[in-house]
């Protein structure tokens, strides 16, 4: 789309910084279906294959166990003891070692890029710029987000502070209220009946 003189569109931060290399190691490309425009976003962590240090048996971190690691297979999500180094791991395959800590019950996941002891490791289906690929690593690591983060002051979040039944804090119903009231004067001004405002839109804070 043109604008007029003078315009230039500048996109948001986000996908400026994913197109400039400064991005997470994972993003997912979009496409605005009303404008044909294509940005990204993060990619969740629901959106990956994940390994839980939990869903392995505790007795492979043990010392003497002879379990130097894990090989991983994320588009089929099984999973066998690997000994690293002396295996190659196969096609589709990635070996994930198991951090030093002969005290913890539990296996301990090596981050194959900060290599910090963590408790799931995600494999994102893109690259940082959204091509098709299978990246291993933990959440920071990826800059993986939550789905549940990405509805944060949409509307069906708002929904579901309104009528949770346990308490919000003031801030949270506030902020609630607030997204209610935009999205009901937005709707109210697309429907051009905004010259009249009724009292009831101005919903009663606190
Ligand atoms: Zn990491």
């Amino acid at each position: 789309m043109k604008g007029g003189r003078g315009y230039q569109r500048v996109g948001d931060a986000f996908s400026r910084a994913v197109q400039e290399g400064r991005g997470p190691r994972t993003v997912m490309t979009c496409t605005r279906p009303r404008t044909g425009r294509t940005y990204y976003r993060r990619v969740s962590a629901q959106e990956c294959s994940t390994l839980t240090a939990a869903a392995l048996p505790a007795l492979w971190g043990q010392p003497g166990s002879g379990v130097q690691g894990v090989a991983w297979n994320p588009a089929t999500a099984l999973f066998q003891a690997h000994l690293i180094d002396r295996e190659a791991p196969g096609e589709g395959w990635v070996q994930i070692r198991f951090t030093a800590g002969s005290a913890r019950a539990r296996v301990g996941l090596s981050c194959p890029h900060c290599g910090r002891t963590c408790r799931a490791l995600h494999a994102a289906p893109t690259d940082d710029q959204g091509r098709p690929a299978t990246l291993v690593g933990c959440r920071a690591c990826l800059g993986l987000t939550d789905a549940a983060r990405q509805r944060h002051k949409c509307p069906d979040w708002a929904a579901s502070v309104l009528h949770r039944a346990a308490p919000t804090s003031d801030t949270t119903t506030r902020r609630a209220l607030q997204v209610m009231e935009g999205t009901a004067s937005r709707f109210v001004r697309h429907l051009g009946l905004h010259r009249d405002r009724p009292d009831a839109m101005s919903a009663e804070n606190n």
